[in-house]
């Protein structure tokens, strides 16, 4: 291994300049500098900070600390805020939920009934030109809102924004993630993208606009809009917030597939190293809360108020039929094995389609013809296939009675429809639907086997674009197709009197088909046993999710993982990498250390914020004498006592030299930056006292502790910072967290060997 100490200043110019090329994601904003994408997996972004989920306990803290904690009334008020905030966040997201569904079905129908009412007229006149025309004219004009959206004003709404909230609850800060102005975004967005007939589903960007949601009502202001109602300000740190973020995550999956208990365990699946019980009560509420208002609110507007019958925004409907036999168990392993092997393939390809986009779709204008492209081959596609396909039937029972407008008739005989359309001429949830519940004998392998083809290409092209897009429903759809085929072809092989159910083949070969895109495990199974209601399917779901995991990982990592690394996100593991036990503090840690004393000069402070070779986001306190840590202090801190003039030699003017929480309430989380700091300020001999303000016991470990030992303090605490100590107990070093996300380890031909990722400026 080689030595792993080095300059962060001499990592950042280390990297070539012809490898910093113009990169744009559908991610980020279009200004992004990033690398060569070939080489960017292998490299961390400065771009992303971290989140610092440890409080510093501080004076400041500790007095309000023991105010709460002596007074019952204001524990209390903070103990009912908290749930309180966790009921809106519920309410809230089930609204936009509501929203957004009641938008989807109507923008479709409207599509649907105008599109069928030119079909049929074609279909006696003998031309299908006009109707194509229609189709794809209003599903390009749809797709266009959509991603003009996205591509000229919130590019972080692009995609299902799952992976972004993986960062926020990892620790890594996206840039305009939890906005009010990304919220609007992506639920108008994928209102336009769903109903365009884009090969997308709206379930995975509810999870991002419920974490929008919890982010901003947790807050009680809005900086975007200048707005502050001074409510909540208990809950303005990274701290408290991110534990709302996980209850806006599983309010999002509550009212996405009705599924409370699959939302909490999402969160926890994603953010467990700072899961507590008490947590898990007011996340569970909140999805419940969520759950139950979407409920209330779908139930009213389709005119059954109060009955409480539609509990997602995806209804599986009730798996009826005979669950399962134990023999199965194998097949719906091989299948899970299949799902596997077609999401790494699918992972694989989309990999290759990111670069491309990467390096030739940057501009907003490029981006927005790119979806209105895959827009117009979508609607085509669909068109062709259902041109194509004779497969006619009169068998009502395929679709479900609300459903029965979006069939067509086109050459089929009167009284039948043609079946392909009950696939491609509906909204991608009411063709899982139909996979999972038409009768024996609906659809038949080829054409199975066709839509399953043509869908897997589409959404594998679509993941990606400047749309809002789920992948959860495409992928779902895909499988379910391929799986309801393998049920088929199971009863011709041993006799249908066995094999009767291909709906529960079509669910099997769907959760295979998602896990082996997405590779969760956990929250996957509970959201696929909710969203079906059907706790028997509980343990086959869980087999073949993980052997799709199983096999999947072979070959690549799942879609969000990948994007995040193509994102060069300092993303922390589940575990350290192997061999990191090798790896000791002094190696991992940045010397010489900046530090500051417990009464500096503003004159030191301003200069050493300013220049960026020391600009850091924390400085040990230590004592000028004894040489001996006292505390850290956050460069945002420093900033605040600039701005507000703390300075000693005003320790007499009242209350005025004091900093108070409320103040560092009032800037978070948008902090003063250098340049907003008067330079009136310099010069004039002022000096700050640091203890009352600094963290008088921040997070230390020895020069000897392992990279392991370090690993598991940051992962487990939500660290931002940690200072390593020599055997005379003084400051040799700092690592911070997005130091630690640069070790990695590989294994090649049997062994194995950790290495750094370098960093790179943009
Ligand atoms: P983030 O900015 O997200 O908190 P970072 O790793 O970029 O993470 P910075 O504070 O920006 O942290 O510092 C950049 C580098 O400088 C890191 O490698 C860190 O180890 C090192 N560093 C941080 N604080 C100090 C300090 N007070 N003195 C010397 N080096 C420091
Ligand atoms: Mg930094």
């Amino acid at each position: 291994m080689r030595s792993v100490k080095r300059r962060t200043s001499e990592i950042l110019t280390a990297i070539p300049r012809d490898l910093q090329r113009r990169f744009s994601s559908s991610w980020l904003s279009s200004d992004v500098q990033l690398v060569d994408v070939n080489k960017s997996s292998h490299l961390i972004s400065t771009r992303f900070e971290s989140l610092d989920y440890d409080v510093a306990e501080n004076e400041l803290y500790t007095k309000e600390a023991d105010q709460r904690d002596s007074d019952v009334y204001f524990r209390m008020r903070v103990s009912l805020a908290r749930w309180f905030v966790m009921f809106l966040i519920g309410v809230l997201t089930a609204l936009i939920a509501f929203a957004i569904d009641t938008g989807v079905a109507n923008l479709s129908n409207l599509k649907f009934s105008i599109v069928s009412y030119f079909m049929d007229k074609a279909v006696d006149n003998g031309g299908l030109c006009v109707p194509l025309l229609i189709w794809v004219t209003f599903g390009a004009g749809m797709v266009l809102v959509a991603s003009v959206l996205v591509a000229f004003l919130e590019p972080v709404a692009a995609g299902s924004g799952i992976p972004q909230i993986k960062c926020y609850l990892n620790g890594v800060k996206i840039p305009r993630v939890v906005r009010i102005q990304t919220l609007f975004c992506k639920a108008v967005g994928v209102m336009f993208s769903v109903a365009g007939g884009l090969a997308v589903g709206k379930e995975g960007p509810m999870i991002h606009s419920g974490a929008v949601v919890a982010a901003g009502i947790s807050q009680g202001a809005s900086k975007s809009f200048n707005w502050d109602f001074k409510l909540f300000e208990y809950f303005r740190h990274d701290n408290e917030k991110r534990d709302f973020v996980s209850g806006g995550a599983a309010a999002g999956v509550a009212a996405a597939f009705g599924s409370p208990v699959g939302g909490v365990l999402f969160s926890l699946e994603e953010g467990a190293s700072f899961w507590n019980q008490a947590l898990t009560w007011r996340v569970l509420f909140s999805a419940m809360v969520s759950g139950f208002t979407l409920n209330f609110a779908l139930s009213w507007y389709h005119g059954h108020f109060g009955e409480l019958s539609y509990t997602g925004l995806v209804n599986f409907g009730v798996f009826s039929g005979q669950p399962y036999n134990w023999y199965e168990l194998p097949i719906f392993c091989i299948m899970g094995a299949f799902g596997g092997l077609l999401g790494a393939l699918f992972n694989a390809i989309n990999y290759r389609i990111t670069i491309f986009r990467v390096k030739f779709v940057h501009r907003p204008i490029i981006k927005v013809l790119e979806a209105m492209v895959v827009a117009i081959v979508s609607c085509a596609m669909c068109f062709l296939l259902i041109y194509s396909s004779d497969l006619c039937s009169a068998d009502d029972a395929i679709l479900t009675a609300e459903d029965d407008s979006s069939v067509l008739q086109l050459f089929c005989n009167d009284g039948e429809f043609n079946v392909m359309s009950t696939l491609t001429f509906v909204t991608p949830e009411t063709a899982v639907k139909c996979l999972f519940h038409a009768p024996l004998g609906s659809f038949n392998i080829p054409l199975l086997v066709l839509f399953s083809s043509i869908y897997y290409i589409l959404a594998c092209w679509t993941y990606g674009l400047s749309v809002p897009s789920g992948l959860f429903i495409p992928s779902l759809l895909i499988g379910a197709a391929w799986g309801r085929s393998v049920g088929i072809f199971l009863g011709h092989l041993f006799g249908v009197e066995v094999w009767v159910d291909c709906g529960k083949y079509a669910l099997i070969g769907a959760a295979a088909n998602l896990g082996g895109v997405v590779r969760m495990t956990i929250s996957l199974t509970v959201i696929l046993m909710e969203a079906t209601g059907n706790v028997t399917f509980g343990l086959p779901l869980m087999l073949v999710l993980m052997t799709a995991k199983f096999v999947g990982d072979v070959f690549n990592e799942g879609i969000y993982d990948m994007h995040i690394h193509l994102m060069s996100v300092p993303i922390l593991g589940w575990e350290a990498p192997h061999l990191a036990h090798q790896v000791k503090a002094v190696q991992v840690m940045n010397s010489p250390v900046k530090t500051l004393k417990p009464i500096e000069k503003v004159d030191v402070i301003y200069t050493l914020l300013n220049d960026p070779k020391s600009c850091h986001n924390g400085y040990p306190v230590v004592d000028e004498v004894t040489g001996q840590l006292r505390g850290l202090i956050l460069r945002d801190h420093l900033l605040i006592l600039m701005q507000r003039n703390i300075f000693r030699e005003f320790a007499d003017d009242g209350n005025h030299s004091q900093l108070r929480l409320r103040h560092l309430r009032d800037a978070y989380p948008r902090f003063p930056t250098i340049s907003d700091i008067p330079t009136s300020i310099l010069g004039q001999g002022f000096s700050i006292d640091l203890t009352s303000y600094m963290n008088p016991a921040p997070y230390i470990v020895s020069d000897q502790s392992s990279l392991t030992k370090i690993f598991t303090l940051f992962r487990a605490l939500g660290l931002r910072h940690l200072c390593v100590m020599s055997n005379g107990n003084q400051v040799i070093g700092m690592v911070t967290r997005k130091d630690l996300a640069r070790f990695k380890s590989k294994t090649h031909k049997s062994s194995t060997q950790i290495y750094e990722l370098s960093y790179v400026r943009n």
